[in-house]
């Protein structure tokens, strides 16, 4: 059966008209979807039930299941593993903030970068993500939230996967997410992170959406950054960096580097200089997280001393800089380590 959840009015519509119900009738089926979480048509109680059982037997509502939770200890963060109906299953987080609720996005299931400290990528990447399926994890969320009358206010792109490498279903979700239909929500609540695929910058500034773009940067020299990330080697930190201003430029909108803190990696006071010399007189601001020790790896996050001498020498040089606050540490809230605890008990989506 056709699953009529995901699909833009206009599409709604055209599924209407094949079936000679007039086209007017799709906004009103969104509607119930989406803003309403209808989940059988039996409920659109605006249509006549002849109506109504006539599109249940063309058309279903398939959603996610949610098939773990966990919450942190200060009920701030909650994370979600959501399984499709083909058994693959993503990560969700709620982070109740001071300005909001900020949801974290998955865009695949799994990663293909390779980036030397992230659990998302360990496994490879399984497959993209449709737009219906991240619409699945928002409006889980949100419909969570509706029942405190509250309701997702920001949106980061920064779950697993890489969003320009599923360029075009980001871009769907992104313009339905915003449709007064469904969530009306403003570009400007919505923040894309990029490992720095140049062509995805390009063709996002083009796009004319004010959306927050985020590149993960974490070395400001090719030699330290190809060594955390291979995607380094063919997009390196110059054409990324130009990249980011042209993005600043065209759009006026304020680009921010996110810079993983590594102990004796990169953290040193040469490396502030370097990555504050780059983005010097940009319209940027760093945004500095201390690394979430998830691999097995020797790296530790420096103490929280360091952490502020190195935003203070950043700020010196003139590039704004924050110290991203941590939230769901005690519930492995970091990129993709529910997932990877769950493919490895054998519950998961991999061969
Ligand atoms: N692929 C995109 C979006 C997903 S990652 C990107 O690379 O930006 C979202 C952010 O989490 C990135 O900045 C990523 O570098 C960061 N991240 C990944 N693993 C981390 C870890 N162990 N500790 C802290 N941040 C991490």
């Amino acid at each position: 059966m056709d699953n009529l959840f995901g699909l833009t009015v206009e599409a709604l519509g055209e599924k209407c008209v094949a079936l000679n119900i007039p086209a007017y009738r799709g906004k009103q089926i969104a509607e119930w979807m989406y803003r309403k979480g209808a989940a059988s048509f039996d409920v659109m109680t605006n249509l006549s039930k002849a109506l109504r059982a006539d599109m249940a037997r063309s058309f279903s509502i398939v959603r996610a299941k949610c098939v773990e939770r966990w919450d942190s200890s200060d009920g701030k963060t909650s994370k979600f593993l959501l399984e499709f109906p083909d058994g693959v299953a993503v990560e969700t987080v709620l982070m109740r903030q001071p300005y909001g609720n900020s949801v974290c996005i998955s865009t695949q299931a799994g990663c293909a970068m390779g980036c030397a400290f992230c659990a998302s990528t360990l496994h490879g990447v399984t497959r993209n993500l449709t737009a219906r399926e991240m619409l699945d994890e928002v409006l889980f969320i949100d419909e969570m939230l509706r029942i405190e009358e509250q309701k997702v206010d920001t949106m980061v792109l920064m779950g697993s996967g890489e969003p320009m490498m599923n360029y075009e279903n980001v871009l769907t979700f992104l313009r339905l997410v915003h449709a007064p239909y469904c969530l009306n929500m403003g570009y400007r609540n919505v923040s894309v992170s990029t490992s720095g695929i140049v062509p995805g910058i390009e063709r996002l500034a083009e796009e004319g959406l004010p959306v927050t773009l985020s590149i993960s940067l974490h070395a400001p020299d090719d030699e330290l950054r190809s060594t955390l990330m291979p995607i380094n080697q063919k997009y390196g930190v110059c054409e990324v960096v130009a990249a980011g201003r042209a993005y600043a430029e065209k759009t006026k909108r304020r680009v921010t580097y996110e810079y993983i803190l590594i102990r004796g990696v990169n953290d040193r006071e040469k490396d502030a200089k370097a990555l504050a010399a780059l983005l010097r007189g940009q319209l940027a601001n760093v945004n500095l997280i201390p690394i979430n020790p998830v691999v097995e790896r020797n790296w530790a996050r420096p103490t929280t001393e360091e952490i502020q001498k190195f935003c203070r020498a950043l700020e010196r040089l003139h590039v704004a800089a924050t110290v991203r606050q941590e939230m769901g540490a005690d519930i492995q809230a970091a990129c993709g380590q529910l997932r990877n605890r769950r493919l490895e008990e054998g519950g998961g989506d991999f061969d």
